[in-house]
């Protein structure tokens, strides 16, 4: 659409008309962009910056008289309700005025009146930078807005230019010695919160704490200037790493580690990721990478970049080519923000890599805060799993922090293509002593967080089986040489008839009653859950099992190298021995679901009373 500009000359005065086809803009710069006020600081501030940065680039090839440090100075006048951004930048004489301020403005304004038609957006304040409007966000807080520029060009006239925030405005001249641009801001009522030195500093601190200019509030410096993330990596010390953090996350402790991003080719992208202290609560930390555009704050997350998993981390990331004036859902499908976030996961498992290669001790001093993290992450996202899983470890019962190929390795002649992990070290404390004793590793795991981990690693490799402890008994810990049994008369073996005994006497169909050589004499007897139910325990933390049997599904191993057991057999050859024989079944029984877990009430009770009878019979034995 054409755009048509009146301009009559009177005088030194020109006014001028803008006519723009769409509405009227400022009612809805208002009105859209509500919530966001605060925002005309960002804009001015780096309108201010841009002016100064040109200026530094013209004076490097022409000679400039009267240049001046770069400098931004907000100046607050409470009594007049101004705030004034004076700039040492390169100034704008009428034309650029006219050019700049009101034609391009309003061309971009009416994109942009278009595009909030279009989408009614949640990142408004994202927009308006990035359709040249961003001076126009002044109107938000102020009813008249003022210029009073000096151009840096030889022999330029100092111009006055003021608007109401109507679509009229004027042009006059000015008696501004200096080079630079004074925004004059004549704050409406509404808005008075701003004519307030605090807010105007915390303002700077937000928005601008790290453009490398210095920006005073009422002559004296608010921000930072120079972020960390711009400086070359091998530069930057550990020291400086970490008391930037300070100054981001100023509550926090020293982070664990952090990566320094700094990428411009193929796309440009600076920041430093930090992993914080405490990461075990998965979501707690959301929303800590902050995002800039060109140092400028833009968000307190930079969600739309960051894989999901990754947001957990805190930092910093500058990306100067984002497109913003697009919504998130959209961005995350960007094939360039796709591009920027799988730069990120490697950068992520590159530096996992190296600290688990290189600093072999630190990495395992901080594993525990990482791992739930790591895990997590390696779930959600598969180029992040394949870099980093054979870096995980698991502490084992030999001593060892290992990761899996390790283990697999170190095992590869005892237990082949199976992971024994233990994901309850004082229940299963029996089960992993046994395995000791043979020399057999087990893995150390957290009931609740490995318990999907494992399952998502067998879904990913399935030539690697986890097995719980207490769910399978591994052939290392049978002897080999009592497996072969001879068959009598009643094509019964040995074992066999041991195993009917034991049903007799717990007259019970649901135990399974599985007779094994086991290599550890002292353990009469052990239960063994499936796997599977095992698992479903794990992950159904606090359900209970109300009747539906489904946690029944176990099996009593009875050990027929113990020499009770032995004696059990000899025993039952004789009727009068019965109830002696059922009382030390049931014993072995409870004994074995006691090195699991603790007996019911009623349990215990049998318990006890089966022991003292027991020991009765021992001191009667002894006394006859
Ligand atoms: P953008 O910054 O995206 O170009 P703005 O609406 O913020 O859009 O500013 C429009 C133009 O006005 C700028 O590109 C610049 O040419 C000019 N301008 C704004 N503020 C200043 C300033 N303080 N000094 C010099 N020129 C300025
Ligand atoms: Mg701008």
């Amino acid at each position: 659409m054409p755009k048509e500009q009146t301009t009559k000359k009177t005088n030194d005065i020109k006014k001028g008309e803008i006519s723009i086809h769409t509405e009227n803009i400022f009612p809805i710069i208002k009105k859209w962009l509500y919530s966001d006020h605060e925002i005309f600081l960002r804009e001015l501030a780096s309108n201010a910056f841009d002016a100064t940065t040109k200026l530094q680039k013209l004076a490097a090839l022409e000679d400039i008289k009267d240049l001046k440090e770069p400098n931004i100075n907000i100046i607050i006048d409470e009594k007049k309700k101004t705030i004034t951004f004076a700039d040492t930048g390169l100034g704008m004489d009428a034309e650029e005025v006219e050019k700049y301020i009101t034609q391009i403005a309003f061309s971009g304004a009416e994109e942009f009146v278009q595009k909030i038609k279009e989408n009614d957006s949640k990142d408004k304040s994202e927009i308006i930078g990035h359709f040249g409007l961003g001076f126009y966000s002044s109107f938000m807080v102020a009813d008249l807005v003022e210029i009073n520029s000096k151009s840096y060009k030889k022999d330029a006239e100092a111009i006055f230019w003021s608007c109401t925030g109507s679509t009229d405005y004027t042009i006059k001249k000015s008696d501004k010695k200096e080079i630079g641009t004074d925004i004059i801001l004549h704050i409406n009522d509404e808005n008075k919160e701003y004519l307030n030195e605090t807010k105007i500093k915390d303002l700077v601190k937000k928005y601008t704490n790290f453009l490398p200019i210095n920006i005073q509030v009422n002559g004296v410096t608010a921000n930072e200037k120079n972020p960390l993330w711009i400086k070359t990596p091998k530069d930057v010390k550990e020291e400086d790493y970490k008391e930037f953090y300070q100054k981001l996350f100023p509550y926090n402790g020293d982070p664990l580690f952090w990566i320094h991003l700094n990428v411009d080719y193929p796309f440009n992208l600076q920041g430093i990721l930090y992993f914080p202290k405490v990461m075990h609560e998965l979501d707690s930390n959301k929303g800590q990478v902050k995002l800039f555009c060109k140092q400028v704050f833009v968000s307190d997350n930079a969600n739309a970049i960051i894989p999901e998993f990754l947001t957990l981390l805190q930092g910093a990331i500058d990306c100067p080519d984002i497109p913003l004036n697009v919504s998130r859902s959209y961005l995350q499908n960007d094939p360039y923000v796709q591009k920027i976030s799988k730069h990120i996961i490697k950068k992520v498992a590159d530096k996992l890599n190296d600290l688990a290669k290189k600093d072999k001790n630190h990495f395992e001093s901080i594993w525990n805060d990482i791992s739930p993290f790591i895990k997590y992450g390696m779930m959600q996202n598969d180029d992040f799993y394949t870099k980093v899983k054979d870096i995980i470890i698991f502490e084992s019962s030999l001593g060892y922090k290992t990761s899996i190929p390790e283990y697999l390795e170190r095992n590869k002649e005892k237990i082949k293509d199976k992971v024994i992990y233990c994901s309850d070290k004082d229940g299963q404390a029996t089960y992993v002593n046994m395995c000791k004793d043979q020399d057999v590793e087990v893995l150390f795991t957290h009931a609740l967080i490995d318990t999907h981990f494992l399952q998502f690693l067998e879904s990913k490799d399935s030539t690697t089986k986890y097995c719980s402890v207490d769910s399978e008994l591994s052939d290392l810990l049978v002897d080999e040489n009592k497996k072969t049994e001879v068959v009598d008369q009643d094509n019964k073996t040995n074992n066999d008839k041991l195993a009917d005994i034991f049903k007799k006497a717990l007259n019970n169909d649901k135990i399974k009653v599985d007779i094994k050589a086991l290599k550890s004499t002292t353990i009469s007897g052990m239960i063994l859950e499936s796997e599977h139910v095992k698992r479903m325990k794990n992950m159904s933390h606090f359900m209970q099992d109300k009747g539906t049997g489904i946690f029944d599904d176990f099996t009593l191993v009875v050990n027929n190298n113990n020499e009770l057991v032995k004696d059990l057999m000899a025993l039952n050859t004789s009727s009068e021995k019965e109830p002696l024989v059922t009382k030390l079944c049931h014993h072995i029984y409870d004994l074995a679901k006691m090195s699991k877990q603790p007996l019911t009430g009623e349990e215990t009770q049998s318990f006890i009373n089966r022991s003292n009878e027991l020991m009765k019979e021992l001191t009667t034995a002894k006394t006859k």
